[in-house]
């Protein structure tokens, strides 16, 4: 980053609180830009608040692939499936399937996953360094990324997943039953027989709080906060960005849309198109024990699910579901989970469930971000439709949009992240 005397500072918006939001707020208030922060709600309340808190450099592997294509049947038909397609959001969500779908043919998954590395693989160097800005390096716990198999035949499913990330140069490692003990003594030594390890990768137990230290650190760099619900974004005649909310208007030099599954109304507001819809996700938390269960995040691919060791106890976090930003949560799925917690963690069999909670992913049916400048309104950026890797991606988004403010050419090639590319 340059320095905030060679920048020129700007007045900047940046729409949305959320972890893409925060981290945008604090890499621009860096560079001397003149930041303010719009959020309806609280800093970091939203889906930014509930994830799994995973920072997973290996995540190269998108989300639509030939197997899951192949799952695609069951979306609709199975009422107890890890992911879900309502019955009643089927022909709003019709496109984006059909743009999913596209997305997962073999070609397709090589060029994305080629996109999401350069992202991915600097996920925790560029966290590092808004961390270290705003003392919240103790936030992130660089314990790696643990996925466990009942089978044999569940770790071949993996195959796709190895090849991609051997091709990025990702570095994992293939775990025994007794590796996997030695990590992790609470799991029932019946729920696996081996396991897959990314050692790279970092964990956030409490994903609000970090959304807030970055947020402080914007603060103390000048950064103000407005809590308002945004309505309407548009250049005005006197060059400047007219960011229009329920109780007033302001101009800004700039703005930056991180408004998470919220950011299609102000994309359309400008004339760009984009394919973004919300795969719903769930969390069902358990009581606090007395010592720890677990000391990193466990993911349970046969069920479609990660067992987090969170800083109020451990949560249960899972479930795909497209049905728009408006209906009401369904926890019938993910209650249903909590047997197999039992059964694979007995440590959970005595602590109550605590909350349930759902989030809204901003997903595009690629699996990449929109990280860019608008191409009908150059004052205005775009940071958002992160997907299952919002907390991953963040930081380097931040940093990228922070370039692109200041004018610098980026570290690699942003094409494949561009608004226009549906
Ligand atoms: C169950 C679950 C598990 C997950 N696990 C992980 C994980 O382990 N690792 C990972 O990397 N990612 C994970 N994710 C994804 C990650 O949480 C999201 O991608 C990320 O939180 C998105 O951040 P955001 O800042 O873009 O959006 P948000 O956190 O949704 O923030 C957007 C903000 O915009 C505000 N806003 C919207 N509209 C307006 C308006 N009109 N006016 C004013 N404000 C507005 C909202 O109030 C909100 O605060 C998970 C997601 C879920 C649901």
């Amino acid at each position: 980053m340059t320095t905030p005397e060679k920048a020129p500072k700007r007045s900047i918006a940046v729409l949305g609180a959320g972890i893409v939001g925060a981290s945008t707020a604090l890499a621009l208030c860096a560079e001397g830009h003149a930041v303010t922060v719009i959020d309806r709600g609280e800093v970091g309340a939203g889906t930014s608040s509930g994830n799994a808190g995973g920072i997973v450099e290996g995540a190269v592997t998108p989300t639509a692939t030939p197997d899951v294509l192949r799952s695609i049947p069951s979306f609709i038909f199975n009422r107890d499936g890890a992911a879900v397609l309502r019955p009643s959001y089927a022909l709003q969500a019709l496109p984006w399937l059909l743009r999913f779908i596209a997305a997962g043919r073999p070609t397709r998954v090589a060029s994305i996953a080629a996109a999401l590395s350069p992202l991915v693989s600097r996920a925790m160097a560029s966290h590092r360094a808004l961390a270290e800005m705003s003392g919240a390096l103790d936030a992130i716990r660089p314990v790696g990324w643990l996925k466990v198999y009942g089978s044999q035949a569940a770790f071949e499913h993996t195959t796709l997943q190895r090849e991609l990330m051997t091709r990025h140069g990702v570095s994992f490692s293939l775990l025994s039953a007794q590796d996997i003990a030695e990590l992790e003594p609470n799991l029932n030594p019946d729920s696996y027989t081996c396991g897959l390890l990314q050692p790279g990768s970092g964990f956030v137990d409490h994903p609000r709080a970090l959304v807030e230290k970055y947020f402080a650190g914007a603060r103390q760099r000048g950064a103000e906060f407005v809590q308002e619900n945004v309505l309407e974004l548009r250049p005005n005649a006197a060059g400047s960005v007219a960011v229009r909310s329920e109780n007033s208007t302001r101009n800004f030099d700039a703005a930056v849309v991180a408004t998470g599954a919220w950011s299609k109304r102000f994309a359309s507001q400008l004339g760009d198109r984009v394919s973004l819809d919300t795969e719903r996700g769930y969390h069902l938390s358990f009581a606090p024990s007395n010592g720890p269960l677990l000391n990193r995040p466990v993911g349970f691919p046969e069920k479609d699910c990660v067992l987090a060791p969170m800083h109020d106890g451990i949560a249960v976090v899972s479930i795909d579901e497209l049905a728009g930003l408006e209906a009401p949560p369904n926890y019938r799925r993910i209650r249903a989970l909590a047997p197999f917690v039992h059964s694979v963690l007995p440590g959970t069999r005595s602590q109550a469930i605590q909350r349930e909670w759902m989030g809204y992913r901003p997903s595009t049916p690629d699996s990449l971000p929109v990280i860019g400048r608008s191409p009908h309104c150059d004052k205005v950026f775009y940071a958002f439709g992160h997907g299952h890797l919002g907390l991953t991606m963040a930081a380097i988004t931040a940093q990228l949009v922070a370039g692109l403010v200041a004018g610098r050419t980026a570290p690699f090639d942003l094409a494949p992240y561009r608004i226009n590319r549906f």
